[in-house]
């Protein structure tokens, strides 16, 4: 059997363990244990739309059933409230802190090789006389191979959001059961998202702040409490319908380290590479990292993860060299294309054409219905928002 080593045993990894395993030899390198993962940090707000879950059914994943049913996107303008679009299937937030130890513990009762280690660049060289692939599934702290920049699909040099999270309880849901999105135009965005935890339910609060505008406001907290009261602060002053559902004696975070800060540039990378004759290849946020105003992280990392998957087998029998590595990207390119370049317009003003078309989803079911399935489709937003099929020239 071919040998194939992944570094990371996060989404895009630990999808591919699962999808590769019974006709490879995997070997899954990741430096956190499981107990550590789960006594960690929150990571992320993790939302899998039903094209994601999809995938995890096909390759015999632990599921995600027992999350809230997550049916439809709220939409509002300031305190304005748009619309409600449904979702064409059910989407899960599962806190990643749960599902990457579950995951790991039940690869490792499956017989996949977990090895434990944080791996730096240089110890790719001694890594590859141990595997006729390497799969750099590193996230967004890597990449380690040098995957070279993708400079046309990489326009920012700093991040263009601060990302502010908290998983709370006190928090009633809003109905029907789904992801609510306010636009404070100018300020940045907040995101609503039940999901479920090691403690149960818990309601995502995530505010993706401009820098410096009204919402960046969270620079220097380090405690719970300090991050409590702050995000009290700001949803009473900038999001009433949210305060409104709010119980404040209830409101608290389900555990210490259920608060996060982070800031991403986003940067895409050419997902292959020859070292010392061995083809690597790059999976998920290592070579694809975009801001997750649009939730798309977990979701193209799955997407990378089953086209790696189905370049793998096209390519059992014959030689991995460029030429597979080539073919992957080819697959995946056109989709990586309409996600980043939605992603990174949704981080600008909005074009004048997609506000028009947030009004009309006010009053029309159909718009708003097609306007929440680019969050499981990026290549229906990246349509909307370029007018013209993405399989066209960009009419520049
Ligand atoms: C605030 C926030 C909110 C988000 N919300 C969403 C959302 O709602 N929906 C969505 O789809 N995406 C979302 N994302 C993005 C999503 O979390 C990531 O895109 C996704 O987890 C990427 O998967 P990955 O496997 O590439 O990386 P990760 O899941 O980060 O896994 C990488 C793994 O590699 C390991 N690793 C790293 N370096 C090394 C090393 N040197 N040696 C060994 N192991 C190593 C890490 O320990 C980790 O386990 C969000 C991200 C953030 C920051």
């Amino acid at each position: 059997m071919r040998r194939i080593g992944i570094i990371g045993c996060g989404t895009a990894g630990i999808q591919l363990a699962y999808s590769l395993k019974n006709d490879f030899d995997v070997t899954l390198h990741h430096y956190e244990e499981p107990q550590n993962i789960l006594d960690g940090r929150i990571r992320s707000t993790q939302v899998h739309f039903h094209p994601t879950l999809e995938r995890e059914r096909r390759f015999s994943m632990p599921d995600e059933d027992n999350a809230p049913h997550i049916r439809t996107i709220h939409f509002q303008l300031g305190q304005q409230k748009l619309f409600t679009g449904n979702l064409s299937g059910i989407a899960a937030s599962m806190d990643q802190r749960l599902r990457f130890a579950e995951s790991m513990n039940d690869l490792a009762a499956q017989g996949v090789k977990l090895i434990h280690g944080r791996l730096k660049p240089e110890d790719l060289l001694d890594l590859i006389p141990s595997y006729n692939l390497i799969i750099d599934a590193t996230g967004k702290t890597g990449p380690l191979a040098p995957f070279p920049v993708e400079t046309g699909l990489t326009p920012y040099q700093a991040p263009q959001r601060k990302c502010i999270v908290g998983y709370f309880t006190g928090v009633r849901p809003v109905e029907p059961e789904g992801i609510s999105i306010t636009v404070l135009p100018g300020n940045g965005e907040m995101f609503e998202i039940p999901a479920m935890t090691d403690s149960g339910r818990a309601t995502i609060l995530f505010i993706e702040a401009v820098p410096e505008g009204m919402l960046d406001v969270f620079k220097g907290i380090k405690n719970t409490s300090e991050f409590v009261a702050r995000m009290a602060n700001v949803i009473e002053e900038h999001f009433h319908p949210i305060y409104e559902r709010i119980d404040m004696e209830r409101f608290a975070l389900i555990d210490e380290n259920a608060f996060l800060q982070t800031a991403i540039t986003p940067v895409i990378h050419r997902p292959y590479a020859i070292m010392d004759g061995t083809l690597i290849l790059g999976c998920g946020d290592s070579v694809f990292l975009s801001d997750p105003i649009t939730g798309q992280g977990c979701n193209t990392a799955s997407y990378a993860a089953e086209q790696l998957y189905e370049t793998l087998i096209t390519h059992k029998e014959s030689t991995w060299d460029e030429a597979v590595g080539i073919d992957y990207w080819n697959r995946t390119k056109q989709y990586i294309t309409a996600v980043t370049e939605w992603t990174n317009a949704m981080t600008e003003p909005l074009p004048e054409p997609i506000a028009g078309l947030l009004m009309q989803a006010a009053s029309d079911q159909m718009t708003a219905d097609g306007i929440a399935a680019w969050f499981e489709n990026p290549i229906k937003a990246y349509e909307a928002f370029h007018k013209h099929p993405i399989n066209q020239p960009f009419p520049r």
